[in-house]
């Protein structure tokens, strides 16, 4: 299996922007242009909070914040918002990681989060030498925890997405723009302009824009 030097890692959250459009990937990710939105603002504020937790020792699990994570054969770095370590058998056991991402709205249609969750376990997985079966998603507008199992369909899809991002990053080019209905919530809508960008890059057209 392939192994990136730490030089060629993408960020992990990448890869959900990938899922969620392939535009709005190159332009965080190639153009390396960012703009907050309401969503993008709560979301921040909400990891924010889970970051500033201790560690926790709750007798069967102790729990880990804003743990460092990197994986050679995806090649990516981030962070995980929370590992839990969960003791499996009896005092001789062993600890098992559980990785959980806070996320700020509800469950999603597509496997975004699910992609950035796995990725977060193959992380552990590498780092740790220990399988992770499961994780969960913590979705603050319906207060609830979704289990997520890490098959190998979802296993397959992770290492798909972050292989098109590498190659995305690797082109250097930004794919031209489609307008959706999911357009209405990106936070890079004012710089995609997706329903009058032509095709065009947005930074051509953040400074077109400038000179007028
Ligand atoms: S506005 Fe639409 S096309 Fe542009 S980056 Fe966002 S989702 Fe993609």
């Amino acid at each position: 299996m392939k192994k990136f030097p730490e030089s060629e890692f993408i960020q992990l959250s990448a890869l959900q922007h990938m899922l969620f459009c392939e535009r709005q990937c190159a332009l965080i990710h190639v153009e390396q242009l960012w703009a907050e939105n309401r969503f993008t603002a709560e979301g921040r504020i909400m990891h924010e909070r889970v970051d500033r937790g201790d560690s926790k020792d709750m007798g069967r699990i102790r729990v880990a914040y804003s743990l460092p994570l990197q994986s050679r054969h995806l090649g990516v770095s981030g962070k995980a918002d929370v590992v839990e370590f969960h003791l499996s058998g009896g005092k001789q056991g062993k600890w098992v990681p559980f990785p959980v991402e806070y996320k700020r709205g509800k469950p999603k249609k597509n496997d975004s989060d699910k992609v950035q969750l796995c990725a977060q376990a193959l992380c552990l997985e590498e780092m740790l030498g220990h399988p992770v079966e499961n994780g969960a998603l913590f979705y603050g507008k319906t207060r609830r925890r979704l289990d997520v199992v890490f098959d190998d369909a979802l296993r397959r899809l992770t290492f798909e997405t972050a292989r098109k991002v590498h190659d995305l990053i690797d082109s250097g080019t930004t794919p031209t723009a489609r307008y959706e209905k999911k357009c209405d919530t990106c936070s890079m809508k004012s710089l995609c302009l997706p329903k009058t960008s032509n095709g065009k890059t947005s930074v051509d057209l953040y400074f077109k824009k400038l000179l007028e």
